[in-house]
């Protein structure tokens, strides 16, 4: 029998009830883990005994190792390849923000250096989105929430980990327990992130948005909508199917209603598909009553896996001007960043490290809007 992650919060609160052990203890264990990820169990000082060997016997302390990492040459962005106890890989990204990097025109950064993840949620997708590699492969498995954590923990031995965006491989609300839980875990003691620094991206699973608002209040939407009406989402997103457009944007007034905040809407440019004039007017038309940031996603091409191109330059330039200046709606465009190391949110394509990813995109905009 494999052993549980000692960051899978429900197991480990509920052995140690069944037990008599106070779960105040949990904390500090976990502190003990982010700051000795290899340590063993009789390392962890001052536990009562019956602690010991229930940790031995159902429990490790990371289930996960850190396989690989690769630096950009953009000495921004890092790639963790990391392998679970089942074998599988998925991928964490971290891209950090260094004020020496010219963003502020050489001023230093407000609030100091920080570092955003890009974290995974599941080995494939059950999506089958036709512009994402890893919608290509299937789905293969939920990652657990102790997995989903130890993520965060082995990033944190890298940087200072202060946003969190669910943007890697899988489909987060297609994981809705182990996510929920996961968020919990990272906003409580001791990794204390705050909850508007961690954004939660999906294709728009209804039944779970409308769930959210109770489980975490106020937390962090993108919406992967990219297209303006339901027959281009079909063509290019099967899941539209299953979750219509018109019951999708009902649901997102509603969680708007609920949480006075601004949703994320992410829209990947594909030439000739959606990137016309008419789809900008029809997109400014539909979020014009919304409270949303617009994020238009230059596609990265995936190989021989699809036959979409890219949106012109020009193209994206004027899709941005029409949502910006028609529709008054705040637009920005995705930069690409860390192509070299080839490590790309929702772009994972098989296990193994050789045949990985095929293109990288990376969120500087989301986690600045979060300022
Ligand atoms: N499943 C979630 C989150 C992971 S994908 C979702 O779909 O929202 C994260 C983002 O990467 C999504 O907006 C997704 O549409 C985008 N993406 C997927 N494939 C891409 C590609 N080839 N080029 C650019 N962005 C891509
Ligand atoms: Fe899944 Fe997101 Fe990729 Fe679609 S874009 S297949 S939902 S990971």
């Amino acid at each position: 029998m494999s052993l549980r992650s000692i960051f899978d919060a429900a197991e480990i609160r509920a052995e140690f009830q069944k037990a008599g052990i106070s779960t105040h203890f949990i904390t500090f264990i976990w502190k003990h883990v982010i700051q000795n990820p290899n340590c063993e169990w009789h390392e962890v000082p001052s536990l009562p005994s019956a602690a010991y060997s229930l940790l031995r016997t159902k429990f490790k302390p990371l289930t996960s190792t850190l396989d690989s990492v690769f630096d950009s040459t953009d000495e921004v962005t890092t790639k963790l390849l990391i392998k679970l106890q089942n074998g599988a890989f998925v991928e964490a990204v971290v891209m950090r923000y260094d004020s020496r990097l010219g963003k502020y025109g050489g001023d230093p950064r407000p609030g100091g250096p920080r570092a955003t993840l890009c974290i995974s949620s599941q080995v494939g997708c059950k999506m089958g989105c036709k512009f994402c590699a890893t919608g290509s492969m299937g789905f293969k498995n939920n990652l657990s929430s102790g997995e989903i954590v130890e993520q965060l923990v082995h990033a944190l031995r890298l940087s200072h980990i202060r946003n969190v965006v669910f943007m890697g491989m899988g489909e987060p609300l297609n994981n809705y327990a182990a996510l929920v839980e996961a968020i919990h875990v990272m906003t409580g003691p001791p990794f204390r992130l705050s909850l508007k620094k961690i954004t939660v991206s999906t294709v728009g699973i209804i039944h779970a948005i409308k769930k959210l608002p109770t489980d975490i209040p106020n937390l962090n939407l993108a919406v992967s909508l990219h297209a303006p009406v339901q027959d281009i989402r079909c063509q290019i997103m099967p899941a539209a199917r299953a979750f219509p457009l018109e019951k999708l944007m009902d649901t997102l007034r509603e969680y708007q209603k609920k949480c006075q905040q601004k949703i994320f809407i992410e829209y990947i440019m594909l030439d000739g598909v959606n990137d016309e004039e008419q789809h900008a007017h029809q997109l400014g038309n539909l979020l014009e009553t919304f409270q949303v940031v617009v994020n238009l996603i230059p596609f990265n091409p995936i190989g021989t896996l699809s036959n979409f191109r890219s949106s012109s330059e020009q193209r994206v330039t004027r899709f941005q001007k029409i949502l910006r200046g028609t529709y008054n709606i705040r637009t920005t465009v995705r930069k690409q960043m860390g192509q070299d190391i080839s490590g790309a949110c929702g772009q994972l394509v098989v296990n193994l490290p050789e045949k990985r990813s095929i293109g990288h995109d990376h969120l500087t905009d989301i986690e600045d809007l979060h300022l």
